[in-house]
C-alpha cells in the first residue's frame, strides 16, 4: 500500500512556492523565464541553469527559494489541471506594457482564478519607448483587479524581461505572496508529487521530471507514476548534478521508471516494488480497454 503518513503540525516545514508564468503570446513569458534561469547563480557556484528539465529552482541572495514551471503558457497549466494535478501556488501573469490587455491575458487571469491561485502581474517591456504600464493597470482595474498602486491588494511590478529591470523586485513580491499563503509540507515521509515533463533519452532511457510536493524522494525508492513504475536509479537537478534526495517543492529529473509518464501524472512512493508494478499494470490494462472502446464507437 501507499506509505501514508498523517502530518502533525510540528512536522510541517515552510516550502518554496511553485510558480507558473502565463500571459498573452509575445508578451514575454519565455524571456522572463530565460532571464531568471540565466541570471540566477546560487552563492558560491558559477554558471546559471543550462539544462531544460521542465522546472527549475532558484535561490535568492537571502537564501529563499522559488521553483518555476519552465513551460510558459496556460496550456501546460490547464493540461495539468485537467488531469487533476494542481502544483502551482502562484501565477505570474505577464502583460506587455506596449499592448492592451489581450484575450490570452484575460484567459490566463480566468485560469488562475478558477484554480484559486493568486496572481502577481509582471508588466513587461517597460524599456520600450511606447510602453505605458498605467494603461495596463487601468485595464486591470476595469476588470475589477486593482493592483497595489491603484489602491488594491493585487501585486504587480513593472519589468523588462529583456534587460532584467525589476525582475529581482518581482521575485521579492512572489516571496511576499508565498509568505501570506504559508506554504508548508512534511519532508519526513515518503514522497508524493506530480510529473511535469517526460521524454525518452537515447542514452539514458525514460526520463521524467517531477516536482516533489511533500515528503522526500530518495534513490532506491519504489515509485508509481501514472501507468508506470520502477525503482529510482538516479536523480538530477536542473544544473545536471546528481542528487541523492529531493524534498518538498524540489524539481528533479529521475531515471528508473519503466515508461514515459505524462505531465500531470501523480507519483507516490510504495513500500514494495511488486505492488507499485501491479497497480501500474492494472492502469495500463484499463487504458487499453478504454482505447479499444473508443476506437469501436
Ligand atoms: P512569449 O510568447 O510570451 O513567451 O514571449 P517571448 O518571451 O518569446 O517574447 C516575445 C518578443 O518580445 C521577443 O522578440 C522578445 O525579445 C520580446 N521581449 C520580451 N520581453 C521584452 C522586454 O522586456 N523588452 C523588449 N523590448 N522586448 C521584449
Amino acid at each position: 500500500s501507499i506509505v501514508e503518513v498523517l502530518d502533525k503540525p510540528e512536522d510541517l516545514v515552510t516550502r518554496a512556492p511553485i510558480v507558473t508564468v502565463m500571459g498573452h503570446v509575445d508578451h514575454g513569458k519565455t524571456s522572463l523565464l530565460d532571464y531568471i534561469r540565466k541570471e540566477n547563480v546560487i552563492a558560491g557556484e558559477s554558471g546559471g541553469i543550462t539544462q531544460h528539465i521542465g522546472a527549475y529552482g532558484v535561490e535568492l541572495e537571502n537564501g529563499q527559494k522559488i521553483s518555476f514551471l519552465d513551460t510558459p503558457g496556460h496550456e501546460a497549466f490547464t493540461a495539468m489541471r485537467a488531469r487533476g494535478a494542481q502544483v502551482t501556488d502562484i501565477a505570474i501573469i505577464v502583460a506587455a506594457a506596449d499592448d492592451d490587455i489581450m484575450p490570452q491575458t484575460k484567459e490566463a487571469i480566468a485560469h488562475a482564478q478558477a484554480a484559486g491561485v493568486p496572481i502577481v502581474f509582471a508588466i513587461n517591456k517597460i524599456d520600450k519607448p511606447t510602453a505605458n504600464p498605467e494603461k495596463i493597470k487601468e485595464g486591470l482595474a476595469q476588470m475589477n483587479l486593482l493592483v497595489e498602486d491603484w489602491g488594491g491588494k493585487i501585486q504587480s511590478h513593472d519589468i523588462s524581461a529583456k534587460q532584467g529591470t525589476g525582475v529581482k523586485e518581482l521575485l521579492e513580491k512572489i516571496l511576499l505572496e508565498a509568505e501570506i499563503l504559508e506554504l508548508k509540507a512534511n519532508p519526513n515521509k515518503p514522497a508524493v508529487g506530480t510529473v511535469v515533463e517526460a521524454y525518452l533519452d537515447k542514452g539514458r532511457g525514460y526520463v521524467s521530471t517531477i516536482l516533489v510536493q511533500a515528503g522526500t524522494l530518495r534513490i532506491g525508492d519504489y515509485v508509481l507514476a501514472g501507468k508506470n513504475s520502477g525503482k529510482i536509479k538516479a536523480m538530477q537537478d536542473e544544473r545536471g548534478r546528481e542528487v541523492l534526495e529531493a524534498g518538498p517543492s524540489t524539481p528533479v529529473s529521475i531515471l528508473g521508471l519503466d515508461g514515459a509518464t505524462q505531465a500531470g501524472d501523480k507519483f507516490s512512493v510504495f513500500a514494495d516494488e511488486r505492488e507499485a508494478k501491479q497497480i501500474a499494470t492494472k492502469r495500463m490494462q484499463l487504458q487499453r480497454e478504454q482505447d479499444v472502446r473508443t476506437t469501436k464507437t
